[in-house]
């Protein structure tokens, strides 16, 4: 295995969806476990449907799951990956963490999205997207030029389900419980870069660049 593997960390509505798009531009998969779950979702799988049940209360899928689905993925992929939304816990971060030890290698670094919590929930409660071209809008920060429609489609704009308000509030709680301790897991080993993401997604990027570019990306500690 000789592609590298970074991490974007961050909470719900952070951006790390918007940055994953620009850095696909540089050559990554784009390996997102909500994406991955949607999908399922819509195809009617037997994984959609186990999935479904947690993820429209807020809650995480179990790590078993996660862990199988992702895992299997990054055994077979050759190119650099960016993994958006995984891992989602200290037991997914353990898991991830057993699958390079196996392979004499560490995460190559992880990309922390540090924006105030506040920040998050209204992005979130602004979050629409055109159901045909998939296209995102924020209602408050990038709203479409017609209320709620696409502006290239003229279709009526789509919330997704777990962005509205109640499961929101889910998974924020879930956020700060399962998720926030990685960022001090992440620090202590040396991989984490903190990225400030209360700035425009152009200028985040940039500073994604630079740090991949400049080398300056943390990368773990080897003991
Ligand atoms: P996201 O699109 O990353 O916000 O993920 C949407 C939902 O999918 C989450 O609220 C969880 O229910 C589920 N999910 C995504 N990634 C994970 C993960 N690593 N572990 C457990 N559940 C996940």
């Amino acid at each position: 295995m000789k592609n590298r593997v970074f991490i974007l960390l961050g909470p719900p509505g952070s951006g790390k969806g918007t940055q994953a798009e620009f850095l696909k531009g540089k050559g990554f998969l784009h390996l997102s476990t909500g994406e991955i779950l949607r999908k399922e979702i819509k195809m009617g799988t037997s994984l959609g449907q186990q999935a479904r049940v947690f993820i429209d209360k807020g809650e995480l899928v179990p790590d078993d799951i996660i862990n199988r689905m992702v895992l299997e993925l990054l055994e077979r992929e050759e190119r650099d990956v960016l993994l958006d939304g995984y891992p989602r816990s200290i037991n997914q971060a353990s898991a991830l963490d057993g699958f390079f030890a196996k392979r004499e290698r560490r995460i190559d670094g992880v990309l922390y999205l540090d924006l105030p919590i506040d920040v998050c929930r209204r992005r979130l409660a602004g979050r629409y997207f055109c159901p045909r071209c998939k296209k995102n809008y924020n209602l408050f920060f990038a709203p479409p030029a017609q209320d709620h429609l696409c502006d290239g489609c003229k279709i009526s704009l789509e919330q997704r389900r777990d962005d509205r308000e109640e499961v929101v509030a889910e998974r924020v709680s879930v956020y700060f419980q399962t998720t926030m301790p990685l960022i001090e897991y992440y620090e202590k080993s040396g991989a984490l870069s903190r990225i400030n993401a209360d700035a425009s997604p152009g200028n985040i990027s940039e500073n994604i660049f630079r740090i991949l570019n400049d080398g300056n990306l943390k990368t773990a500690q080897r003991d």
